[in-house]
């Protein structure tokens, strides 16, 4: 058996992006204890994986909503992008964070997309 774990995200603007996590491979002929369902690591994996998803599919939805001035609905440039690292149950996870150019009406920027340092 060949199992595929895949996660659809759909941000709440609509955009969907469907994300290949693991595949595993299970032949039909092993059926010992250790080879049944997810071992302890495989598992860890799935779940790192599926965290640093979620945590890159947030911050470049924070980062997108926040492009857009709150003054005059301008959509922002980014000065860049930069890797940061969020602490999570399921270990660090980086990220790219963005850093996005203020308005040139004059309105203070929104605190950026980093979630954490
Ligand atoms: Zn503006």
């Amino acid at each position: 058996m060949k199992i595929t774990i895949r996660v659809e995200v759909t941000t709440d603007y609509g955009e969907t992006a469907t994300f290949e996590i693991c595949k595993i491979d299970r032949p039909y002929r092993e059926l010992e204890p250790a080879k049944v369902g997810l071992s302890l690591a495989e598992g860890k994996d799935v779940l790192h994986e599926l965290q640093k998803i979620m945590v890159a599919m947030q911050a470049e939805e924070v980062c997108m909503l926040r492009r857009f001035c709150t003054r005059c609905h301008r959509f922002l440039d980014l000065k860049d992008r930069r890797i940061r690292k969020v602490d999570t149950v399921f270990g660090t996870v980086p990220f790219r964070s963005a850093r996005i150019i203020c308005c040139p009406c004059g309105t203070p920027s929104q605190w950026s997309s980093r979630i954490a340092r």
